[in-house]
């Protein structure tokens, strides 16, 4: 497919899809308590993102190798669940799970893709520290989206923060390019080398999506053909923003 440069116009649009999506994802993070399920939560994106006069970009999509459409517009994965949780209506989150919701949008045509992982009720502190050094990982790889930089220097960065730590970085997942589709080239890889894989361009849109593991960084796939879980069990948090590469600061698209 290649890498696509994104125009002004798209950008334009790319941008105010990646604010109604934050908006969106922001509700849809109040409303996580316990006792509510997993299937409410994706009811409730799905409604606020039609109201606004967009669609869910995961629902129907068929990622290539997998032989069902995922069914439902929000991704929920709870405690060892990594990402692509499918909701269900007898699933009930409670009191210490941590919850990650990953949503995509599509605005005009064009797509957006955000994550973040919210506690429910009061967690531990060592969740509360996979939650807050995730999201520095990914930060730290935001930073490094810059023209003229690397693929790679993306991925360093975050293996940086993840390593720190003696967390498990998925391996088998990465973040990927996104506007045009919901997946598009390149692969962003949440650990790498300075320096390596593609450029990086102005115009160019990456989603930057790292998963940090408090154990091991393998990851098993259930019986639905969706839910990734860790190997061992232990817990996994998630964080996506959209970006925009340009000559300077890269900009986070999915901001409200
Ligand atoms: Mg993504």
């Amino acid at each position: 497919m290649g890498i696509i440069i994104k125009t002004k116009e798209e950008i334009e649009i790319i941008r105010e899809g990646g604010k109604r999506l934050a908006t969106v994802l922001q509700k849809v993070a109040k409303h996580v308590a316990p006792g509510v399920s997993t299937w409410e939560l994706d009811e409730y994106a799905e409604k606020l993102i039609r109201e606004g006069g967009d669609e869910p970009a995961f629902k129907g999509y068929k990622p290539s190798g997998q032989s069902a459409p995922y069914p439902a517009s929000l991704c929920v994965s709870v405690n060892n669940e990594v990402v692509h949780g499918i909701p269900k209506k007898d699933k009930i989150l409670k009191e210490g799970d941590i919850v990650s919701l990953d949503l995509g949008l599509k605005h005009k045509g064009l797509f957006t893709d955000h994550a973040i992982t919210v506690p429910v009720g009061k967690i531990s502190k060592k969740d509360e520290d996979l939650i807050k050094n995730t999201h520095d990982g990914m930060m730290a790889g935001i930073f490094e989206a810059r023209g003229g930089g690397r693929v790679g220097d993306i991925g360093f960065a975050i293996q940086a923060v993840g390593d720190k730590y003696k967390y498990g970085i998925v391996r088998v997942l990465s973040g990927h390019g996104v506007g045009k589709q919901i997946h598009e080239d390149p692969f962003v890889p949440n650990f790498g080398k300075k320096g390596t894989k593609e450029k990086l361009i102005p115009g160019m849109i990456i989603a930057i999506e790292p998963m940090f593991n408090l154990g091991t960084h393998d990851v098993v796939v259930g019986s639905d053909g969706y839910t990734f879980r860790t190997a061992d069990g232990k817990k996994s948090v998630h964080f996506e923003h959209t970006v925009l590469i340009t000559d300077g600061e890269p900009e986070i698209l999915t901001l409200p």
